[in-house]
């Protein structure tokens, strides 16, 4: 594989620059509205350990993608860390060419202070930890496993010690569910150097029974915090950066509002992602994939890789959330904890 790199747009002129790798469709929590129990439960058949991309094949792939300008990996699930070793996965990416940050989004179960430092080590610069509310009640009742949330707070503070920076926190807003979190939430990381996110409840997958009614939007999550702890708007780091910026106006830091339903992002998006078994999506709410796996495993040269990502980019011309916005869109999806989030 040569190393320069190659051009690569979609039919919206839109670079590909990110990958997403799922590493892994397990994970041990059960969210309600990302793995129900109803679904997910003992019943469901998880993919068998031969069915995975292995290290060697995801190191492979994403060298391909980073030739034509992907910059950014982000290893996510399922839960990426019940996969064993990921930091020998982290450690193989980092050493790619061009691959300029790499990060990992985890509900923080098992990040541990030596996992934590382990990562670090690897070449991880950044995390983010999902944490949906700051009561356990409210915790437990979306996650479904009794996880309690100190022990949550617990890996945000390995992850800040082992020096990923900066932490980031993801809270899915539910409208109904644990909205009554957002103003403890903002309190709880004001002036800690962690940034706060908030995501909009998505429509993503068949199995969490999304309804509109449910999402609150964005422009309110802001106005709730304005209230307490006035805010204001800061521009993106980057081009296609997904989270809207705030700033404390106390000096009590940032803050993101992640718009996905009410001003979707699609125009700028540069993302694609790659599922546990190696099938490439070029949206979330994608409903077919590009196997890579098959071609990995019957033999296909690096050439012959490229050429598909070439083909599949140059295709491209998803824009699901716009879509959506001016119609509900009754379309099968694939599982977030299969395309990874
Ligand atoms: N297990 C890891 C975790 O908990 O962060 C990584 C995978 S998880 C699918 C990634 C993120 O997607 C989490 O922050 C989760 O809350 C979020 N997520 C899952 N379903 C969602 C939905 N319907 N709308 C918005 N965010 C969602």
């Amino acid at each position: 594989m040569s190393g320069h790199t190659r051009t690569l747009t979609d039919t919206l002129d839109r670079p590909l620059r990110d990958l997403r790798i799922s590493v892994t469709d397990r994970c041990n929590f059960r969210c309600t509205y990302c793995m129900p129990r109803a679904v997910f439960g003992a019943g469901h058949r998880f993919l068998g350990n031969d069915q995975l991309l292995n290290f060697e094949e995801i190191e492979r792939l994403a060298r391909v993608f980073a030739s034509y300008g992907v910059r950014k990996i982000r290893l996510t699930g399922g839960e990426p860390l019940v996969r064993r070793e990921l930091e020998t996965l982290v450690e193989k990416l980092a050493l790619l060419p061009g691959i300029e940050d790499i990060s990992l989004t985890t509900n923080g179960s098992l990040l541990t202070r030596d996992k934590a430092k382990a990562l670090r080590r690897a070449g991880l610069r950044r995390i983010t930890i999902s944490l949906d509310a700051l009561d356990d009640a409210t915790f437990m009742a979306i996650n479904d496993v009794d996880f309690p949330v100190s022990r949550v707070l617990q890996a945000i503070e390995n992850a800040a010690d082992a020096g990923l920076s900066p932490v980031k926190i993801n809270m899915v807003v539910k409208r109904g569910g644990n909205e009554h979190s957002i103003l403890p939430m903002a309190r709880f990381f004001h002036g800690t150097g962690h940034v706060l996110r908030f995501i909009e409840y998505m429509d993503v997958g068949n199995s969490n029974g999304w309804r509109h009614a449910e999402v609150l939007p964005a422009a309110d999550v802001a106005a709730r915090i304005n209230a307490e702890l006035p805010i204001e708007p800061i521009d993106a780091n980057y081009a296609g950066e997904v989270a809207r910026r705030w700033r404390y106006l106390d000096g009590g830091g940032e803050l993101g509002i992640i718009t996905s339903v009410t001003q979707p992002f699609c125009r700028s998006c540069t993302r694609s992602r790659l599922s546990a078994q190696g099938m490439l999506y070029t949206c979330l709410f994608a409903t077919r994939g590009h196997d890579f796996r098959s071609l990995l495993r019957e033999g296909a040269s690096d050439e012959q890789l490229a050429r598909h990502i070439e083909s599949i980019w140059g295709r491209r011309a998803d824009r699901y959330s716009e879509l959506r916005s001016a119609h509900a869109l009754p379309m099968p999806k694939v599982e977030m904890s299969y395309i990874g989030g």
